[in-house]
């Protein structure tokens, strides 16, 4: 009787466990996508509202097109499960320069990149993707002046631009040091959406190409600025304009950015499974909070610095070079030349100035210590 009432109830049962074995698989599915790493990428439309770019032909503003395809790349990144789109502007409207920058960074964005369309008084025409870079040469320096040029259209581009002088190639200096860290990761992505437009479309490859851009300037993250044609020839006009042209050309870019994700997420495999190898054994770990703990906040002979960048660029050490970071010390080793900040002797502030650092944007700075005038690694110096 019992036994009869258990199969009973397990007849009725069965399709109760089937519903819970799936909703459990469902929601084990669930777990590991948001375990996923979503990569955060942002979409910048160049101009927009009282800023239209470049007019060719009295009737093509960049502010159109770039936004078109700007869109239509944001529509095949959005399918993408590990990956946010973030638009700076998704209608016609003016956006500042800074404004843009400061989008990607409150949003911690992997990657940045900006959409433009180019012109020229000649028939030059094909494709060029911008990383961010000083050697700009006079040439270049005339390109930059234009892109960089809509900032006299901001309101108060004096506040958030202090100290920056449009025709001097001095003034593109100072901000550079945190992009440069980016260099290799801009250059990758750089080159990817340059090899998918000659490979794919066989465009003319006008190359990648480093130039001051302030829009560039004011990311924290890897971040391009892609040329994706002339409106001012005829014929590739006529291309970007046109909706296969614009759906070619917004393939091509949506797919170097999931190429380059690609190798980020490889990369990530790649350092997790190094600290997995550094992780130190958990008694190690007490031992080196302990030491930690004990740390004398003055040490004679010690002082403690900030190191916010090295760098092969000699840049003054005004605090608008710095992103407003005063008192920056520049010391020149060989070729390369290391910006510290902060010196003190408190082990404490120290740690208050390395903060202050990350918080400006200078996201790999460290502390370095010097006992009597020689540089000395913090385990020595706490041992
Ligand atoms: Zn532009």
């Amino acid at each position: 009787m019992k036994s009869q009432l258990i199969i009973k109830n397990y007849r009725l049962l069965k399709p109760v466990l089937y519903v819970l074995i799936i909703c459990n698989i469902l929601l084990l599915n669930t777990k590991m996508n948001a375990q996923q790493k979503q990569y955060k990428i942002v979409l910048d439309a160049g101009h927009g509202g009282k800023d239209p770019g470049k007019v060719a032909f009295k009737k093509y503003k960049e502010k159109d097109v770039a936004l078109k395809i700007t869109k239509k790349v944001g529509e095949i990144l959005t399918k993408k499960k590990n990956i946010k789109v973030i638009y700076t502007r998704q209608k016609d409207v003016f956006v500042d320069l800074w404004e843009r920058g400061s989008i990607a960074n409150k949003a911690e964005a992997d990657l940045f990149v900006s959409i433009h369309l180019n012109a020229h008084t000649s028939a030059a025409h094909g494709t060029e993707t911008y990383v961010l870079g000083v050697n700009a040469n006079q040439k270049n320096l005339e390109v930059a002046k234009k892109e960089n040029s809509v900032i006299l259209l901001e309101e108060n581009y004096k506040e958030n631009y202090e100290g920056f002088d449009l025709d001097s190639p001095e003034s593109f200096l100072g901000l550079t040091l945190i992009q440069e860290e980016n260099l290799d990761k801009s250059l990758t992505i750089a080159s990817l959406v340059q090899n998918n437009f000659t490979d794919k479309l066989k465009r003319k490859n006008r190359g990648v190409k480093q130039l001051g851009l302030i829009v560039l300037h004011q990311t924290y993250m890897p971040s391009i600025l892609i040329e994706a044609g002339f409106l001012t020839n005829k014929k590739e006009c006529d291309y970007l304009i046109s909706e296969k042209g614009q759906n070619e050309i917004s393939n091509s870019i949506a797919n170097a950015i999931l190429d380059y994700v690609k190798i980020l997420e490889l990369n990530t495999v790649a350092e997790q499974e190094k600290v997995e190898e550094k992780k130190p054994k958990k008694e190690e770990k007490k031992e080196v909070k302990q030491t930690k703990k004990e740390r004398p906040d003055i040490i004679e002979g010690v002082i403690y610095k900030v190191q916010i960048a090295s760098s092969r660029n000699k840049i003054k050490t005004y605090s608008r070079n710095f992103k407003g970071l005063k008192g920056v010390q520049r010391v020149q080793i060989g070729k390369i030349f290391r910006y510290y900040y902060g010196e003190t002797n408190s082990y404490k502030q120290v740690n208050e100035k390395l903060k202050l650092a990350k918080n400006k944007g200078f996201k790999t700075a460290y502390i370095v210590a010097f006992k009597n005038g020689d540089k000395i690694s913090l385990d020595e110096l706490f041992e």
